[in-house]
């Protein structure tokens, strides 16, 4: 049995540059928040998505507590949520 929504969240990326680090977790991202870009100097992750990243954790621990679990032969929709240092949330689903 799995947990209805699984969250994987990993990985800093530069919104201005091609600078990116994917072996970032996210028990790390409070160290990397308003740190600036080692190339280009923009920041790497604003406080508005590092609350965004927050509220999605919560949304998914919540969920998971009023959902039932799954069985492990359902089917499972992959989303994608892309942050751009304003606070907007790009929210895109796969099947
Ligand atoms: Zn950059």
């Amino acid at each position: 049995m799995t947990n209805p929504v699984e969250l994987n969240i990993y990985g800093i990326k530069c919104d201005s540059c091609d600078f990116n680090d994917m072996a970032v977790q996210v028990n790390d991202y409070p160290e990397w928040v308003n740190k600036p870009c080692p190339k280009c100097n923009a920041n790497l992750l604003t406080e508005a998505d590092y609350k965004n990243v927050k509220l999605l954790i919560k949304l998914a621990e919540i969920t998971n507590i009023i959902l039932p679990k799954n069985s492990s032969d359902e089917e499972k929709v992959t989303m994608t949520v892309e942050m751009n240092g304003t606070g907007e949330m790009d929210f895109d689903i796969k099947g």
